[in-house]
């Protein structure tokens, strides 16, 4: 890769991803004729939206509020998320749930006709909007649509390597064309992140194979901070082994966890709420009763969601997809025998701090002039410790929507910083080292022996013995990688050197997951520190901000949470 072939894109615009976060932005700055670029790793419909099964919450039924969506938004967060912005989302939920409805997005429908809600984990009311259990492929179809019709830009099979940034002002990105590595610059005003989640740093997981957290660690590296990168959340119901999705779904429609001993286990962990007690709950519960020597199947590493009681009519109409799943990864059809699951690393709290506008802070009260962030790479924060089902295609939905308009109404008074094909020095000189270097570590190894060792230490149960054998691992990895050699040296779709790059970043960002869990001696959320088995909102009722420093160690600084109407209690299910 040669700094003389570096191709040089003016825009107002640049939004990185194509998920719904970054589609929802780009259709909003398209139509207002803003000139918008959009650049993704993979096709825009292969984005891990796509995915999602579940549903999209808002308080559509007469017997809910949006009051009560964000008191159980709050409470679910272990009152860590800023509820100025739960409150902002939660009322403008059944807003943007009729507004994807406009736009076409076809929802399941009650025998009135009116849309279809389900109970979720830790909801007060059947809440969850969906299309089957596909709610989140008929959304992003309905966002990639409407993009379109508006007349959007997409770059596909880009990967964006780098960010220009200087002193507080970011001015577009560095990219390459996967297709044959050609190099490029997205000069913009304005410049936006919606990368999505980054689940693949842990070995059982639900996450797509793209979602490497490579936007984390091109912002830390240039020594911006990350919010509350701690809290991960596990999902309850992971298929046996693999760690793919079974919607919390399965238990919205009344799914019952066993253990081997046949005993309905949820009851000693959440009697009121059972098996629809919040995730984290749920999850601990599991692999509780996994360690205690309660699990099932051949590694008695799983246990059973069982289904078998629910009408056919109701798993081949409302969950079709999950009955598929269960049928081609297991060998197990939910229509007549339970099924093996155990918690799945599913989705990251934590993230790029942005404000209710989605601009990028440079520190808990700063921002970067012409950054934006929204979707699972960003912390709002909405989730706080943890987040509930169905919250996070509205996240998605909403702030994409919101960073499209706080663009558009802040690119007018901001001129374009002129990049040079020297801005894509860094891309080029990482692209080039990876290429060329001529060690004896294989990319493949060091990635499992990452996914396995955060697992295994920085998982659903948390000491400080385990996290701090985690961080001398990914100190040694981070050495190791110094020492990587890839075989394919070639310009064309090059994805040995492709994840050669996402392995450095998940090296990286698991470092500030890390760092963050070993400070906070606290149980909170999703984080489960067994040392420190309760929440101490004395010490901790505060957000994590982190720093890399130029000595790869991390420092970490602490922000207050906006608190609003709801006082912090003890959470309870
Ligand atoms: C299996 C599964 C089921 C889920 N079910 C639900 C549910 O029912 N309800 C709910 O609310 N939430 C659910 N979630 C969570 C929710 O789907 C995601 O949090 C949300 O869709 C994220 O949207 P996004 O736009 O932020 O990112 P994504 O949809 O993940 O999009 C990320 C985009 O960034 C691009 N990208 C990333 N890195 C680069 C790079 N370096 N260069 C160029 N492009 C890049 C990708 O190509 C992609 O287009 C689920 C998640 C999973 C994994």
């Amino acid at each position: 890769m040669k700094i003389t072939d570096v191709k040089i894109y003016e825009y107002d615009a640049v939004v990185v991803g194509a998920g719904l976060a970054g589609l929802a932005a780009a259709r909003e700055l398209t139509a207002a004729g803003k000139k918008t670029a959009v650049i993704t790793k993979l096709h825009p419909l292969r984005s891990h939206s796509g995915a999602a099964q579940g549903g999209i919450n808002a308080a559509l039924r007469e017997d809910d509020s949006t009051e009560l969506h964000e008191f159980d938004t709050v409470k679910g967060s272990d009152y860590l998320g800023d509820q100025d912005a739960i409150e902002l989302m939660c009322s403008k939920a059944p807003e943007t749930v009729r507004w994807a409805e406009r736009m076409g997005a076809i929802f399941s429908r009650t025998d009135e006709g009116t849309i279809a809600t389900r109970p979720f984990g830790g909801q007060s009311k059947p809440r969850a909007c969906y299309a089957a259990d596909r709610t989140g492929l008929t959304l992003l179809q309905t966002m990639y649509e409407q993009a379109h019709r508006a007349g959007i830009e997409v770059f596909d099979e880009y990967y964006a390597a780098d960010l220009l940034y200087e002193d507080g002002k970011a001015k577009g990105i560095a990219a390459y064309n996967l297709r044959d590595s050609s190099p490029a610059i997205f000069n913009a005003k304005v410049t936006m992140f919606a990368t999505g989640g980054y689940g693949r740093a842990y070995k059982i997981n639900s996450n797509a194979h793209a979602n490497t957290g490579d936007a984390l660690s091109i912002v830390a590296r240039k020594g911006l901070p990350l919010e509350d990168m701690e809290f991960v959340q596990f999902h309850p119901s992971g298929l046996g082994g693999s760690g793919i999705l079974i919607s919390e779904a399965a238990r919205g429609e009344g799914g019952r966890l066993f253990n081997s001993e046949g005993e309905r286990f949820m009851e000693k962990y959440a009697p009121n709420a059972m098996e629809l007690a919040s995730r984290d709950v749920v999850s601990r519960a599991i692999m509780e009763e996994i360690r205690e020597g309660r699990g099932v199947g051949p590694n008695k590493d799983a246990v059973y969601i069982d289904l078998t009681h629910l009408p056919e009519e109701t798993i081949m109409t409302k969950l079709p997809e999950l009955r598929e799943l269960a049928i081609t990864f297991l060998g197990q059809d939910m229509l007549k025998e339970p099924i093996m699951i155990a918690a799945t690393a599913h989705y990251s709290m934590g993230g790029i701090p942005v404000n209710k506008r989605c601009q990028v802070r440079q520190s808990p009260t700063e921002f970067v002039e012409g950054f934006y962030a929204a979707g699972e790479c960003s912390c709002v924060s909405v989730h706080g410790a943890n987040r509930l089902g169905a919250n996070s295609l509205l996240e998605a939905l909403f702030f994409g929507r919101e960073a499209g308009k706080a663009m558009i109404e802040d690119l007018d008074s901001i001129k374009l910083a002129k990049a040079t094909a020297d801005d894509a020095r860094t891309m080029i000189d990482e692209f080039n080292w990876i290429r060329e270097n001529n060690g004896d570590e294989r990319v493949p190894a060091l990635r499992e022996e990452l996914q396995e060792s955060m697992t295994m230490d920085a998982g659903v149960f948390r000491t400080a013995e385990s996290l701090q054998r985690q961080k001398e691992k990914l100190a040694e990895l981070h050495r190791r990688y110094q020492n990587i050699r890839i075989d394919d040296k070639s310009n064309t779709f090059n994805t040995d050197l492709q994840e050669a790059v996402e392995l450095g970043h998940m090296i990286d960002f698991s470092l500030f997951i890390v760092e963050g869990a070993l400070a906070r001696e606290e149980s909170r959320g999703a984080h489960f520190r067994e040392d420190f088995p309760t929440r101490d909102d004395e010490h901790f009722l505060k957000h994590t901000y982190a720093t890399m420093n130029d000595d790869y160690t991390v420092s970490l600084n602490y922000g207050d949470v906006v608190m609003g109407k709801f006082e912090p209690q003890e959470r309870k299910y």
